[in-house]
């Protein structure tokens, strides 16, 4: 049977690669997709783990031949989720996990639609740029170009929050994976004790937390 396609998406900076990272250590049988990208491995990124790294000819070689569930232009960078990567879940039996951007999610909400998609927001501007510059520092990159055009961008994609199923803030870190961890459970039909922290997730549910989020951003709930 075919597993569960789970979509997370967030603003660059928002916490979201954190939140994957513990995920993945409480929950099994979850598969991250590693997607593939034009843009240069950051820190300690390393090809084949966090990305694919390639080049622009490459990549539009890859989609002129359709091998491609989604890719989308984020940042100048193409980026890209490959077929492959659902065809490889679905023979192990497992759920897949993709970090994409809005417009990639919105690709694949359309193309297949029982698809479960979350959306990760910072609890307000001011926090998003301390992590943005948080992260810079510890990578030893001075990009406060990247940094500016980031905080621009944020505000854009949260406006899509209403498109997904699903809405966290990534304020207090376990609290946030507390919730990623019960939405995952509840749609695998898997945890009683999940549901209602997984329910007020719901993006529809308009929670306090997430209206609050979205006042600090400007964003009427
Ligand atoms: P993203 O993948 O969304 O771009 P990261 O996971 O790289 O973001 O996180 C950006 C920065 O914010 C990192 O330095 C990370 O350690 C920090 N961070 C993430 N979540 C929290 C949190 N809940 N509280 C404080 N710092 C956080
Ligand atoms: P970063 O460069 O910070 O790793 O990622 C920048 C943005 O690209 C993030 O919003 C991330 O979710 C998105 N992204 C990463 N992989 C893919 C992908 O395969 N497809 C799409 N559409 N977006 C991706």
């Amino acid at each position: 049977m075919a597993g569960i396609l789970f979509i997370i998406s967030a603003p660059s900076g928002s916490g979201k690669s954190t939140l994957v990272a513990q995920l993945r250590s409480l929950v099994e049988g979850l598969e991250f997709s590693v997607s593939y990208t034009t843009r240069a491995p950051r820190g300690s990124e390393i090809d084949g783990r966090e990305y694919h790294f390639t080049n622009r000819d490459t990549f539009e070689a890859m989609t002129g031949r359709g091998e491609f569930l989604e890719w989308a232009e984020v940042f100048g960078n193409y980026y890209g989720t490959a077929l492959a990567a659902l065809d490889h879940a679905r023979k192990s039996g497992k759920d897949l996990l993709l970090d994409i951007d809005v417009q990639g999610a919105k690709q694949i909400m359309q193309r297949l639609p029982a698809a479960v998609s979350i959306f990760i927001l910072p609890p307000s501007p001011q926090v998003l740029e301390m992590r943005l510059r948080q992260r810079s520092q510890a990578e030893h990159v001075t990009s406060a170009v990247v940094i500016e055009r980031r905080l621009q961008q944020a505000r854009s994609e949260i406006e899509q929050v209403w498109d997904y199923k699903y809405a966290l803030v990534n304020d207090v870190l376990d609290q946030a994976v507390a919730e990623l961890r019960a939405v995952v459970l509840h749609e695998r039909g898997a945890g009683e004790d999940s549901s209602v922290t997984a329910e007020s997730c719901r993006t529809a549910s308009r929670s306090r937390r997430l209206c609050a989020a979205l006042e600090m951003f400007q964003i009427p709930c």
